[in-house]
């Protein structure tokens, strides 16, 4: 009856957590305006520029940072694994906690800044008592799997010099007896144990660091070579790790793990729940709250099943016909790009502290090719001349800092704006999704149409791709983005120079490639599928069809039409960014044009297709 009982207890406990993840998961990354990719629910703290010294500096105990940014579709991937390491260090919490901040939101970058963060997701860790603003004390961690970014931590914490008695004695003690050992500890501690193991295990840290909120009353050592104490104990190498209760008459007992290799529990769980068992079987320790460590197992479940609902909802069996035409095609959009532009310049590039030698190069090929093709308005391409003119000033590079004041130059006739409210043809159906990197995308097959029609006759085909490919490189805030990207691009200086919309076709392919790779991932807008671009809906006659009568492969001469048309000056949108302040009725008018008149082009036959094929 009362198993019965608890069963329900737990079943009802796992429901709620699973409903609270993934209220965790949707509820944070969908509120109107984000701020936050996590909550309260994700064990995790939620830092700003408001609570982050008062929280991190001159702290008691440790922290573990995640700056990201909530435009970064790799942030949006590593969210889950970072909540896993919340979870499973959740126990730790008396000597590290683990926090986030997003850098996109408010006046968060300036911290990010401070942090040396180049690029996200990026995960530094702060030792206990770190004098305020003293960045260089931060460890850069790198934001990998959960279990190496938590013996990472492990061993962090391992070299801060033990405090005080009650700091956990991560030290292996070896040359000792039982009576010293006794000696050493609190006279508070009821339960001394011992955990035999090889030098490089960190099962024996990973014990004490789950056990820490109790370290007044249960005392953890490790040993790790053929000691004094090792040799009490009487294990062999081969036996170990092993775990020994010190009883109070010196002798040592040890604790019979059960090992069952049919199941998946790895030594830790099973050193972690035999220690459970054994605290709830003698009552020594007061206070103990077991439910804490079911709370951390019940809460990886439902994190688990909540990504998997996830997964579930994304693959909805919905054909890419369907998305097709569900889906709003908007022009291209001058706010947008001036958007991505002056996020560009005014966060992305002085984040990078030293912009010197490689990076230098990049930046002044960026704006060279901006000065040349970016069909601007007037002011932005005067700011844009202004701007490649003052960096030429400085041949031998600058800091972030330096360029950062260079780029608030703003005059009559030459300024970039910085007062568009949101993203027009790049707005997302929640908050996470599209944003700066879809404008990206937008501001590069722009320049790349925009070479092709100012050069007509002789035309440096690598140009534009090679001042993306090396902005990207140096400056992309999405780091794991730019490294396959890099990869991507590996074959740019292959581009056949004697095809004039070489550079054209090259970008969009790659564009397609990677919206292949993304398609159905976690970051994927469900309103603005990844598609194969041109859709058959946007251009009914860029693809031919087989003789089933499905759409299977692009006919490139009327891609190239279609891309040179669609990201064509005469067809960017610009009625957003008039100067004169317009009221509530033709704000609508203007929202209303901003869906492509190549929208309304005759619903063509319904064809069941697959994807066009790969190229
Ligand atoms: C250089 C770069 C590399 C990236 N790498 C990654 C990565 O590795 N992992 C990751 O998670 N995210 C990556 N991203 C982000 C990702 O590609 C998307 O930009 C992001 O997920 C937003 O997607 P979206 O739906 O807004 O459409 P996007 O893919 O951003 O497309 C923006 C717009 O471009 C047009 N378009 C789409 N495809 C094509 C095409 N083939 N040719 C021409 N126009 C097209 C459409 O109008 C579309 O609305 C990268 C972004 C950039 C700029």
């Amino acid at each position: 009856m009362k198993s019965l009982f608890i069963n329900k207890y737990i079943n009802i406990l796992i429901l709620a957590l699973i409903v609270n993840c993934q209220q965790a998961l949707l509820a944070a990354l969908s509120s109107g305006n984000i701020v936050s990719f996590y909550n309260a629910n994700d064990k995790i703290v939620v830092l700003t520029s408001q609570n982050f010294s008062s929280t991190v500096y001159q702290s008691k105990i440790a922290w573990l940072i995640e700056f990201y940014a909530s435009w970064c579709g790799h942030c949006q991937s590593y969210a889950n694994t970072y909540r896993e390491i919340a979870i499973d260090t959740w126990t730790w919490k008396t000597i590290i906690r683990i926090a986030a901040i997003n850098c996109y939101a408010g006046d968060n970058n300036a911290l990010c800044r401070q942090h040396s963060v180049r690029g996200y997701p990026a995960l530094r860790f702060i030792p206990p008592e770190t004098i305020l603003g003293n960045t260089s004390k931060a460890i850069e961690i790198s934001a990998t799997d959960a279990n190496v970014v938590k013996k990472r931590l492990i061993k962090e914490l391992d070299n801060i010099p033990k405090k005080n008695k009650l700091w956990p004695q991560f030290t292996p003690v070896n040359r000792i007896t039982l009576e010293e050992l006794y000696a050493r500890i609190p006279s508070t501690v009821k339960i001394l144990l011992v955990i035999a193991e090889k030098r490089n295990d960190f099962i024996g840290r990973h014990i004490m660091l789950d056990f820490s909120k109790y370290r007044d009353q249960l005392a953890i050592f490790r040993t790790t070579t053929d000691g004094k104490l090792w040799r009490k104990f009487n294990v062999s190498i081969t036996d170990v790790p092993a775990l020994f209760v010190i009883l109070r008459n010196r002798t040592a007992q040890r604790i019979n793990i059960e090992r069952n290799s049919s199941n998946n529990i790895d030594n830790h769980d099973l050193f972690n729940n035999a220690i459970r068992s054994y605290i709830q079987q003698t009552k020594y320790i007061e206070n103990f709250d077991d439910r804490e460590f079911e709370e951390i197992i019940l809460s990886k479940n439902a994190l688990k099943n909540a990504e998997m609902q996830q997964k579930l909802v994304q693959k909805k069996n919905v054909t890419d016909e369907i998305l097709d035409k569900n889906t709003i095609y908007r022009k291209v959009n001058m706010v947008d790009l001036e958007l991505a532009l002056s996020y560009m310049f005014r966060e992305e590039v002085p984040q990078i502290k030293e912009i010197y030698g490689d990076a230098y190069d990049a930046l002044v090929q960026w704006l060279t090719v901006l000065t040349k093709y970016f069909p601007g308005r007037e002011p932005v391409m005067g700011y844009f001349k202004q701007l490649l003119l003052k960096v030429s000033e400085h041949s031998n590079g600058f800091s972030g800092d330096t360029f950062r004041e260079i780029i608030n130059m703003k005059t009559s006739n030459a300024y970039l704006p910085n007062d568009h409210a949101q993203y027009q043809h790049c707005a997302g159906s929640a908050p996470q999704y599209r944003g700066y990197p879809c404008a990206l995308w937008l501001l590069f097959h722009t320049l790349t149409v925009s070479q092709y029609q100012i050069e007509s006759n002789q035309i440096d085909v690598t140009e534009v791709p090679l001042a993306i490919k090396n902005y990207i490189k140096h400056f992309f805030g999405c780091r794991q983005c730019s490294t396959n990207f890099m990869k991507e691009t590996a074959n740019m200086t292959q581009l056949n120079s004697q095809n004039k919309r070489e550079a054209i076709i090259y970008l969009w392919k790659i564009h397609n490639r990677v919206n292949k790779r993304l398609r159905n991932q976690i970051t994927e807008d469900p309103k603005h599928p990844k598609l194969q671009f041109p859709s058959k809906k946007l251009c009914p006659t860029c693809q031919s069809m087989n003789k089933k009568n499905i759409y299977n492969e692009y006919i490139i001469s009327k891609t190239i039409n279609f891309l040179v048309e669609y990201y064509s000056k005469e067809n960017i949108d610009v009625s957003l960014i008039l100067d004169k302040p317009y009221n509530n009725e033709t704000l609508l008018i203007r929202q209303e044009r901003l869906i492509s008149p190549i929208e309304y082009h005759a619903e063509i036959k319904e064809n069941v297709g697959s994807h066009p094929k790969d190229f």
